[in-house]
């Protein structure tokens, strides 16, 4: 069977519109890559830059981020490469950050949120995304957001670091700036959203604990935990139609996104990008070539 899924490896599959979809690679390390590759996926759907501060005793350098950034989008020259910026709360602390004691560490200072009020750790992070955007096709994504002034708090911080590293002759480019959708908030705020970034990309591991108020990491309300739950679906349906109607890109890098009985669903809301676990790559190439040959 995985010799017959093979053939789905340089597959592009298309809708009938003649509109490519995207089945992107998410990835934590860029030991990852050649797994990716082998696989065929088509770009990188979500960067994790968790791992890079997480596997130091001190917070990584501008360089080597910028050197990271840049191997990541040199590997997939022909497709978009997304990196996600730093994605961090006190349930996961990393070297260098002092996380305050939380009761819910999952509604707390994380994400998007903690990145803003040390601009001291967010802008080394951009300076490096705005250095390796010069080698590639790169996109960044917020994670977390739940409100437009954190989106636009960010762009400030950008223009902030451009307008740096002109003034010291450093070579950078501009990116197209994303957000995940992974609160209800942000559901809810989907047409704002989408007024302020050039794409969506829904998280369903976090959007779903959030829909269901039920915790990713707690067993006992496992069964609540289901992206397939009609509550969590009405919330992927209804960003999605706000980045229809808005004209701008949506995907998923949830671990949704590779859900046999759901891919079909997510199609037909709009999605033009699926972004998973190089494993699952091949043969979510297969089920979109067959549902499109289907004529959908
Ligand atoms: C998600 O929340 O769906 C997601 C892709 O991000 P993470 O699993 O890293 O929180
Ligand atoms: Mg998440």
């Amino acid at each position: 069977e995985k010799e017959a899924l093979k053939a789905y490896r340089d597959v592009v599959p298309r809708r009938g519109d003649g509109t490519v979809v995207h089945v992107a690679a998410n990835l934590g390390a860029l030991e990852e890559i050649e797994a990716a590759q082998a696989a065929g996926a088509m770009g990188v759907g979500l960067f994790r830059t968790e791992l890079l501060f997480m596997r130091h005793m001190h917070l990584p350098s501008e360089d080597m981020q910028a050197e990271t950034y840049s191997a990541l989008a040199q590997a997939f020259p022909d497709h978009p490469v997304i990196v996600r910026t730093l994605d961090i709360g006190g349930d996961k602390p990393i070297a260098g950050v002092e996380f305050p004691e939380e009761e819910n560490p999952f509604l707390g200072w994380r994400g998007i949120r903690m990145c803003l009020d040390r601009p001291d750790i967010f802008k080394v992070q951009l300076r490096a995304l705005l250095r390796a955007a010069v080698h590639g096709n790169l996109r960044v994504m917020l994670p977390m957001v739940s409100d437009v002034d954190e989106v636009r708090r960010t762009r400030r911080l950008i223009e902030e670091c451009a307008a740096e590293l002109s003034a010291e002759g450093v070579a950078h480019a501009a990116f197209p700036l994303g957000v995940m959708i992974e609160t209800p908030a942000a559901v809810f705020g989907a047409r704002a959203l989408a007024k302020e970034v050039a794409f969506f990309s829904i998280g369903t591991n976090d959007l779903t604990q959030y829909v269901m108020a039920a915790d990713r990491l707690n067993p006992a309300v496992a069964s609540l935990n289901d992206a397939a739950h009609p509550a969590v679906m009405a919330a992927v349906a209804q960003a999605a139609q706000a980045a229809v109607e808005a004209g701008i890109e949506i995907g998923m890098c949830g671990e949704a996104a590779a859900r046999e009985d759901l891919v079909a669903e997510f199609i037909r809301m709009g999605l033009t990008e699926l972004s998973m676990s190089p494993a699952s790559v091949q043969r979510v190439k297969k089920q979109l070539s067959e549902l499109f040959d289907a004529g959908t």
